[in-house]
């Protein structure tokens, strides 16, 4: 710092422009933005007292917690209920947090073959750099789960919707697999929402969103979500604090403004998505459309079943006779829909998992689970059906 500034400079009288605690506070309708890294107390006992008692509404520094996070968490909580929820940067930090917390070295895990592209990279990439190994398993396949278990395994990953096929799993029937089995399951429950299905009432004991997707819902914040139980919850929710995986209180706000909107949103979008998904079903450059709300859908009879609110979810996946050349001029054609590799805003847009999502597989991994050249994913958004109908109609037309 410069000797020549003046004393009364403007750095002192921003640092003495503190709040003042003893005026009656303002009261506003919606919460504020508690946008400061850290918190204030008034002495040595004051922050002694913060430590023993962990006292309603003190905070200590925002990556340990923060207003805005716990507001958020609460609501969440609600949604999936579940005992408890925390929030993470990202999905990722969420998943992240949530295998840590429960795995530790020598431990092994079951998971889905259709699992998200960053879930896989994680366990390939990062935690087996910590002893955590895994083996995949078709979830359909009950059999096939029993005959991955070891005596150390530890966890069972998969997710309520699958990406981008959209197959539905039974959930109770994979819990008693993992609980028989001394094992725990957790639930990527993104693509459904806790509208859908709320994992932890089918016997999944944690559950993990990216709430970069609907609960944000407008593609404008990163965010991710654990919901879980007190006992599970504690390593998970020290893990994001000590990693720093900290959900920002900016971010956790927008987040909690988009969850007042996540029904009159997530609905308008199911809504939309079946129609959308008849409507392909009758095009001729369309070779197959995959929708569980269709009864031709190889999960239907399960979606039906499991399924609240006879709600099928926002995402239709579809395969265009030609592979990627048709794709290329399907995107061309559909102007108004942009190409963009995430999903769950409020408005439509196209993605490719071939090259996308699905980028971290092998190519023979891909095959298997029909992931082709070919395949497209709609996200669907909350626009009129009947504009949406004739964009994706003229696309179809123009390509020819
Ligand atoms: C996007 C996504 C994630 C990862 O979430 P981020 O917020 O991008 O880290 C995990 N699971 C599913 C199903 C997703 O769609």
């Amino acid at each position: 710092m410069s000797k020549d500034l003046p004393k009364n400079s403007q750095t002192i009288s921003a640092r003495t422009a503190k709040p003042n605690h003893h005026q009656e506070a303002p009261r506003p309708e919606v919460m504020p933005i508690y946008q400061t890294s850290v918190f204030t107390f008034d002495d040595v006992d004051d922050v002694e007292e913060y430590y023993a008692n962990h006292p309603e509404g003190r905070y200590l520094y925002t990556r340990n917690g923060n207003p805005n996070i716990d507001a958020l968490t609460e609501t969440l909580a609600k949604l999936e209920d579940t005992e408890v929820a925390y929030a993470s940067a990202s999905g990722m930090g969420a998943i992240s947090a949530a295998i840590m917390g429960v795995c530790h070295a020598g431990d092994h895990i079951v998971m889905s073959n259709e699992i998200y592209g960053g879930t896989l990279v994680l366990l390939r990439t990062v935690l087996n750099q910590f002893g955590i190994t895994f083996s995949f398993a078709d979830f359909q396949d009950h059999d096939a789960i029993e005959r991955a278990m070891l005596p150390t395994t530890k966890l069972l990953i998969a997710e309520s919707i699958s990406n981008p096929l959209l197959r539905v799993i039974d959930l109770e029937a994979i819990a008693a697999i993992a609980h028989n089995h001394h094992a725990y399951l957790l639930i990527d429950n993104t693509f459904a929402t806790p509208l859908i299905v709320q994992p932890a009432h089918h016997g999944a004991d944690i559950v993990v969103h990216s709430a970069t997707k609907y609960f944000g819902g407008h593609s404008d914040v990163s965010g991710g979500v654990i919901c879980t139980s007190t006992s599970l919850g504690e390593a998970m929710s020290h893990i994001i604090t000590t990693l720093g995986a900290t959900l920002a209180p900016f971010d956790a706000w927008l987040i909690a403004r988009g969850v007042k909107t996540l029904s009159l949103r997530f609905r308008e979008q199911c809504k939309n998505a079946a129609q959308i998904a008849s409507f392909l079903t009758e095009q001729s450059a369309v070779s197959h459309v995959f929708y569980p709300g269709l009864s031709t859908h190889e999960s239907h009879t399960k979606a039906k079943k499991q399924f609240q609110d006879d709600l099928y979810g926002a995402m239709v996946s579809f395969r265009l006779h030609g592979g990627k050349e048709a794709v290329n001029r399907f995107m061309q054609a559909a102007t108004t829909i942009p190409f963009a590799p995430s999903l769950a805003g409020v408005y439509t847009t196209l993605s490719y998992p071939y090259t996308t999502s699905h980028r971290g597989f092998t190519e023979q991994e891909r095959l298997d689970l029909g992931i082709t050249e070919g395949l497209l994913r709609l996200s669907v958004g909350i626009e009129h059906a009947s504009d949406l109908l004739a964009e994706i109609g003229e696309a179809l037309s123009v390509m020819k």
